[in-house]
């Protein structure tokens, strides 16, 4: 790249797509001063309003779809099917869901107080945005996971700068004018273009919180960064995702998972299945069917490209771990003649589980299959991993499917399904271990991108009765509460014995010396 110049390339042919001035860091200041004031004013609209709001930029996103859609093919190397079934139905779907849900989910809530003694108060949940947030994207799902998080941060009140990946500056320019074209105020969000430091520059600049997704060596750089502030963060970060396969499965269903589940998005998913955990009584059999369905997939029609060059390094360390360990490649396991893509990959063997390729991210087309002869082994294996993204299990038997599932630790199980529940808008969608912090989607998602504020208050005004534990402590206060402490203790029986005496203590206390 140049000095002052993102490079937007064409990952098929290398043709130079855009040349995209970098956003000056000196600028961030002015930057976050015009987000805040924008903020100001867009946080005093009711939710309803910012939720019709969205649903303007929904019909927005649905005239300008195809031109959307090319921009990600040519940007990205996708396949442009993958960017209506992986990018654009999810956003919409999100749009529609969160601008249903928001204006009630964000109303006050009031909270009941349990113990009897407190009842003459009140409690009140009121949320309330966080201010101006950061948005930091990567390029993978250069449209969906950005713009997902835009979408809910100003439906919640907020403002945002946004940092595409510099390998979708493009798309991330394109997500800019969606929300211009849908009427949004001018500097409510704003896309900076740019590199890591930029990143690192927004975060210098203290937005209210980071919401990360991308790789965890990022990640982790991000949190020390942010911890300098105590700037709250949601980390989205990677997967090496398992697939069990139990004994039951239907193959011919189980190996089309597997094969959708690996190689969309030319496996350049957090949650692509990577890792295969197979019955050893059907594992032959799987790998035929799934070989035999791999030689089916037409590049540039069912298989993008690889779309960042550097990803091309981490595929060769990893096919030369595998050969030197002496791991079987069942198919691919090299590039394609120009390079632009790498041959969909099997690999198996004995000596697989020591290998790069089974532990770390290969983040391409690119699955590792191991076997097991139990059911314990098989969750044993699926969560010996750094990662806790998704995990899937294919069986006829659903319930067993669910026990399983119940065992498996990491932050999203499909049953007879792979990878796309982050499309859900309504379940929650992060991880846990090196996977990341935080959940975006779903009820959880949408309180990630607000404050919480409590308000306690009486019901109405007693002033003649002041708190039972304020000064001046005394000794019938201390025998009160110590009354009250025994009332928790052992079942109904004892319960009711000691009422009378922590009656009689009420009243003594009571009438006792006033408090201060
Ligand atoms: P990356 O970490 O290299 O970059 C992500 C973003 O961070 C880019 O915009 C980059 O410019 C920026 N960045 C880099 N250094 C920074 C710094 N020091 N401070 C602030 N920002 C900085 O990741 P990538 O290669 O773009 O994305 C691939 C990774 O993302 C994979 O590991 C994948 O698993 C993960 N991912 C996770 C999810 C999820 O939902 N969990 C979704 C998609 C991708």
């Amino acid at each position: 790249m140049y000095m002052d110049l993102i490079i937007s390339r064409n990952p098929r042919s290398g043709e130079v797509l855009k040349e995209i001035p970098k956003s000056p860091i000196q600028s961030l200041p002015l930057v976050f001063e015009r987000a805040s004031r924008a903020q100001a004013l867009w946080s005093k609209l009711s939710v309803k309003k910012r939720a019709q709001k969205l649903l303007q930029l929904r019909e927005v996103l649905c005239r300008k779809v195809d031109e959307l859609a090319a921009v990600i093919h040519e940007e990205n190397g996708k396949p442009v099917i993958e960017a209506y079934i992986c990018e654009i139905l999810p956003a919409i779907e999100l749009l529609t869901y969160f601008s249903g849900i928001a204006p009630s989910k964000l109303k006050d809530k009031n909270i009941k107080l349990r113990n009897p003694l407190l009842r003459y108060r009140k409690s009140t949940l009121t949320y309330w945005p966080l201010g101006t947030v950061a948005v930091i994207s990567p390029w993978n799902y250069p449209f969906f996971l950005a713009f997902g998080d835009i979408a809910v941060a100003v439906l919640t009140g907020n403002a945002v700068v946004f940092k595409p990946s510099e390998f979708s500056s493009q798309v991330g320019l394109k997500i800019q004018e969606l929300f211009d074209e849908a009427g949004f105020p001018t500097d409510l969000v704003q896309t900076l273009c740019g590199e890591g430091d930029l990143g690192a520059a927004i975060i210098d600049q203290k937005p209210a919180k980071i919401f990360f997704t991308g790789s965890v060596r990022t990640g982790k750089a991000i949190m020390k960064q942010a911890s300098q502030n105590l700037t709250p963060v949601t980390l989205e970060l990677g997967g090496k995702d398992a697939m069990i396969v139990l004994p039951d499965a239907d193959l011919d269903y189980a190996s089309s998972a597997a094969l959708w589940g690996g190689y969309t998005n030319s496996g350049q998913a957090c949650a692509s299945v990577e890792r295969l955990i197979v019955h050893e009584s059907i594992a032959k059999r799987f790998a035929e069917l799934l070989k035999e369905k791999l030689t089916h997939l037409t590049p540039g029609v069912d298989l993008g490209v690889v779309t960042m060059d550097k990803q091309k390094q981490i595929y060769e360390e990893h096919l030369l771990d595998a050969r030197e360990k002496g791991a079987e490649f069942i198919c691919g396991g090299i590039m394609s003649g120009d390079r632009t893509r790498m041959i969909p990959t099997l690999v198996g063997g004995a000596a697989i589980e020591n290998t790069k390729i089974y532990n770390e991210e290969t983040f391409g087309p690119v699955i590792a299959m191991t076997t097991f002869r139990t059911v314990q082994e098989a969750i044993q294996k699926a969560n010996n991993s750094p990662y806790g993204l998704l995990a899937s299990v294919i069986t006829s038997n659903l319930s067993l499917g669910e026990e399983v599932a119940r065992e498996l630790h990491v932050g999203s199980v499909m049953i007879n399904e792979v990878l796309f529940s982050a499309g859900l808008p309504e379940t929650p969608w992060g991880g846990l271990k090196d996977s990341g912090i935080g959940r975006k989607h779903a009820e959880m998602g949408l309180y990630e991108f607000v404050n919480v504020r409590h308000i306690n208050r009486p019901v109405m005004n007693f002033f003649s009765f002041k708190s039972l534990w304020w000064f001046p402590y005394s000794e019938n206060q201390r025998e009160f509460f110590r009354a009250w402490i025994r009332l928790y203790q052992g079942g109904w029986f004892e319960k009711l014995a000691n009422t009378p005496h922590f009656l009689w203590c009420l009243v003594k206390f009571l009438k006792g010396e006033p408090r201060l």
